[in-house]
């Protein structure tokens, strides 16, 4: 099925609802389909901006979803409405019980090592059903040993947190070694693993979900200065639309 797609700052974001894009794997999965899902934030619009390989790898994923309340504000904005986010982590949650419900196979692909050891043994104990065909942590040099190793576990999902861009760009190199559903994930395996928290309820509701996130690692401060960039490319989009209609 296809989803109509909003263009924002150049990446086009799918049009759908977690409950939609949860069915449409689940089906996908079923059909043992190749997919490629990206969950993007204004600083990953802001990196494709700069890198035109990116855009392309963005924009021909299967799926782009809005990851980021600054991504639902400029679509707004800009007149072209998202109806959600649907952010990596709650997606991933909701693979990983469908995965242990139909005792799929997962490989799970990066981290620090003893992040994913740590993870791997929660998700053991949490989805007992699901099949962990292999792990790997995300600090490895040689890229094709990595993919030679996913290709022999034939999973049918790929779980990828090598953190942006470098978790699409292996995607897309290496999607065609497994008929599989293939996601990047960022941090998420840190939360899964306990080591990072992910922000309570409250902060969540109230869209303060990246201010709980600076408060745990200052260090991430610089990066989140894009935001004010992205929205002032945002305005200076519709005031250009406006001009011309
Ligand atoms: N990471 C990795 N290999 C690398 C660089 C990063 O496995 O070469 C992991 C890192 O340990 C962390 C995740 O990728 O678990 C990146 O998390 P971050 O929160 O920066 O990603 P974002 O959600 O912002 O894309």
């Amino acid at each position: 099925m296809s989803y109509p797609q909003v263009d924002i700052l150049g990446v086009k974001f799918t049009k759908i609802t977690n409950h939609e894009l949860l069915e449409q794997l689940k089906k996908d999965s079923l059909l043992h389909k190749n997919r490629f899902v990206v969950t993007a934030n204004p600083e990953i619009v802001l990196f494709a901006r700069q890198n035109p390989k990116y855009t392309s790898i963005l924009n021909t994923a299967d799926y782009t979803t809005a990851d980021g309340i600054g991504i639902i504000k400029g679509a707004r904005i800009l007149n072209r409405p998202l109806p959600e986010r649907v952010t990596g982590y709650d997606t991933l949650l909701a693979l990983l019980s469908f995965a242990n419900e139909q005792q799929k196979r997962v490989y799970f692909l990066g981290a620090q090592p003893t992040v994913i050891t740590k993870m791997i043994a929660k998700i053991k104990r949490k989805y007992p059903k699901l099949i962990i065909a292999g792990y790997h942590d995300g600090y490895f040099r040689d890229e094709e040993a990595v993919a030679h190793d996913i290709r022999q576990a034939a999973p049918d999902f790929v779980f990828v947190a090598l953190g942006f861009p470098k978790q699409e760009f292996f995607i897309d190199t290496y999607r065609h070694s497994s008929q599989a559903i293939w996601m990047g994930v960022g941090g998420s395996f840190d939360v899964l693993a306990g080591v990072t928290r992910r922000a309570p309820l409250f902060w969540q509701k109230h869209h303060l979900e990246w201010f709980y996130r600076l408060l745990q690692e200052p260090s991430r401060l610089g990066r989140m200065l894009a935001l004010p960039h992205y929205l002032l490319l945002i305005f200076q989009t519709k005031f250009l639309n406006n001009k011309k209609s």
